[in-house]
């Protein structure tokens, strides 16, 4: 019905009859399907965002701080305390979720008439990113078990010389970080064209020791942009709040793209309010990687065959018939991600509790198949 309404509408050529980002919100006990933080917030994190958020209030006759000035000085303090470098609040942008900071890179430096990269399987957002701002979306390739191979992205990036590439590191979804030298390879090739290079690092915190950030490419590399989100690490999807370092003058190509005021005050207290807790958020993000490493193990054991992962989720193949398994899982009241390739789910590493009735669902159905 509303669909041949939607059908009868001016709309743009190339949204006829494309569907939007749907990944299920399905409320069982045990939500895996998004890599959301599936601890309860703490309860001093909840007073801190409680207290920030109510003078925020005083505050909501008046527009917000259009440069978020504050949050950028805490965003910076925390990026140089997980890296031990010294970036500037200058460097520093952000937006309501790493989304919006994405859309607001490829409007700077995309847009019609040209193109944006990246690397499938890889973020289902990004051909909607570039569709959104009437670019073209080219699809690389990956090397076998979806790795990158420094010379193979180089040279791919030299054939198309797209606008922006992206690489997502770790990957979602098969959870793999990219070893630095495919970053400067592929920093070399970009500087060959009008091309500026991204990084996501949505997954950055939960990275396996001794895995750098490309944070520490940044310097002297003025088309490197290095994306990062409090949805995942930070246990904050609800507060929408994405953010990037770059060099200073990219920021500031961000700005001509913005909408004016587009942090609203309660969004920056209650990033304020998180990022002054990120110590105590932090810990979780240890627990986490146990349950992350405890997956990677257990499905080994059970003759499936999961990725490397350097992230807060498990991509893994092997299975037979992965709607069947991804049903019975649901049965059990516990939804994981079917992204759509063969034989494989991703799920996200949740509380111990949580990835023990994975576990012992997917035992079951293999078991029982
Ligand atoms: C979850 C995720 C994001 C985060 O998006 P937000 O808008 O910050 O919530 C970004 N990139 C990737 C690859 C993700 O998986």
């Amino acid at each position: 019905m509303t669909e041949s309404r939607l059908e009868a509408l001016p709309l743009r050529e190339e949204l006829k009859g494309q569907s939007p980002y749907g990944a299920p919100q399905i409320d069982v006990p045990a939500m895996l399907n998004v890599n959301e933080t599936t601890y309860d917030v703490p309860a001093d994190v909840i007073d801190a965002i409680a207290k920030e958020v109510r003078g925020a209030a005083e505050t909501l006759n008046r527009y917000p701080d259009r440069e978020f000035t504050t949050l950028r000085q805490k965003l910076a303090g925390h990026l140089n305390a997980e890296t031990g470098l010294e970036l500037s609040a200058e460097q520093i942008w952000a937006g309501n979720g790493s989304n919006e900071v994405m859309q607001h890179i490829l409007q700077a430096f995309a847009g019609p008439g040209r193109s944006v990269m990246s690397f499938p399987p890889t973020y289902s957002m990004y051909p909607l990113y570039a569709r959104g701002v009437y670019s073209d979306y080219i699809a690389g390739t990956r090397g076998p078990g979806y790795t990158q191979d420094p010379e193979d992205v180089a040279a791919q990036i030299r054939e198309h010389r797209p606008n922006v590439v992206i690489l997502c590191s770790p990957n979602n979804p098969t959870g793999t970080a990219l070893d630095l030298s495919v970053v400067e390879a592929a920093y070399a090739a970009v500087e060959e064209s009008e091309t500026m290079l991204v990084v996501d690092e949505a997954y950055g915190e939960f990275r396996q020791p001794g895995t750098p950030s490309a944070l520490s490419l940044l310097e002297s590399r003025p088309r490197l942009i290095v994306t990062r989100t409090m949805s995942k690490a930070f246990a904050l999807a609800g507060g929408r709040l994405g953010y990037l370092a770059a060099a200073p003058e990219v920021t500031d190509a961000l700005r001509l793209v913005r909408l004016p005021y587009h942090l609203s005050a309660v969004t920056q207290a209650a990033a304020c309010a998180a990022l002054d807790h990120a110590e105590n958020l932090m810990a979780n993000v240890e627990r986490i990687k146990t349950q992350r490493d405890r997956i990677v193990s257990e499905l080994t054991t059970m003759g499936l065959q999961p990725y490397p992962s350097d992230a807060n989720f498990v991509f893994f193949g092997g299975l037979e018939d992965a709607r069947a398994a991804w049903q019975h899982l649901l049965d059990d009241g516990i939804l994981v991600r079917d992204v759509g390739i063969e034989g494989h789910l991703r799920v996200t590493a949740g509380t111990e509790e949580e990835t023990t009735s994975f576990l012992t669902s997917l035992q079951a159905y293999l078991q029982h198949r």
